[in-house]
């Protein structure tokens, strides 16, 4: 660090964070090793369930149904913390790929449009444009941002998935007229596991890391997040690459 003072001097400072690298690399690879662990018994036990819930008569499906749902849950939650670390462990990249946003946000549109079957508009408005990058990267983040807008917009509701290619900046998003969110959250969401109401995450199957993953891809592309929200009225989630 550079401190300008005086008449022409500076202080140059430095410190060693050797330390903090390395406490930071072990909880990283911790997390990442743990997950890995834990994925081999929770598909183990996935497939005992199934062959346990044919077998079952009437009377322990409900229950080993839940057993079901929730083993589904914890897989999600391993395959998202797999992914974090995977984002955190490389190195910056140097992207040679070049992506056609126009053409990306039309695959994720027809896969959005599949998967809410029906029960929201979602709309496309893309221009023209590209950028380098990871395609599958940017596919996952922005598919990230599309089923949080279906998850948090009640039936009937519109979401609008875009791309304005404006003067230097190319900004990619999605709108939803859903339940948005109060202003004292907003600055928090990127944060693994925050969420604003749990319990209503956790029952449209969220785990709280969607947009932990966003905020990393984002940083790999040196792009930005911008949020802006307001409850009863909808949400903006707009990547704006420069
Ligand atoms: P989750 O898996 O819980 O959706 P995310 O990291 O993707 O986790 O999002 C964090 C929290 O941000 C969500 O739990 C929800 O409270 C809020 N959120 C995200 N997207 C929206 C949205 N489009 N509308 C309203 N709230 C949202």
């Amino acid at each position: 660090r550079i401190t300008p003072y005086g008449h022409g001097e500076y202080l140059l400072s430095a410190i060693d964070i050797t330390q903090q690298k390395q406490l930071e690399d072990m909880r990283r690879d911790f997390i990442a090793n743990a997950s890995h662990e834990l994925r081999t018994p929770i598909t183990v036990i996935s497939g005992y369930l199934e062959a346990l819930i044919d077998q079952a008569d009437k009377k322990m499906i409900p229950p080993l149904e839940k057993i079901q749902s929730q083993t589904e849950r914890m897989t999600q939650i391993l395959e998202d913390l797999i992914v974090l670390a995977r984002l955190e462990s490389k190195e910056l990249p140097i992207y040679p790929d070049i992506v056609d946003l126009a053409e990306l946000l039309q695959e994720i549109h027809h896969d959005a449009k599949v998967l809410d079957d029906g029960r929201h508009e979602i709309i496309l408005s893309a221009d023209q444009a590209s950028i380098e990058g990871s395609r599958s990267e940017l596919q996952m983040a922005i598919t990230n941002l599309v089923t949080n807008a279906i998850r948090y917009t009640p039936d009937g509701g519109t979401i609008r998935i875009f791309c304005h290619s404006l003067r230097d900046t190319i900004q990619v998003g999605v709108e939803d007229d859903g339940i948005g969110i109060p202003p004292e959250h907003i600055s928090r969401l990127t944060e693994r596991f925050y969420r604003v109401d749990s319990g209503r995450s956790r029952e449209a199957g969220g785990t709280g890391l969607g947009l932990a993953i966003v905020k990393h891809v984002l940083d790999r592309h040196n792009a930005a997040l911008h949020i802006e929200s307001h409850p009863d009225e909808g949400s903006v989630f707009r990547c704006d690459f420069r």
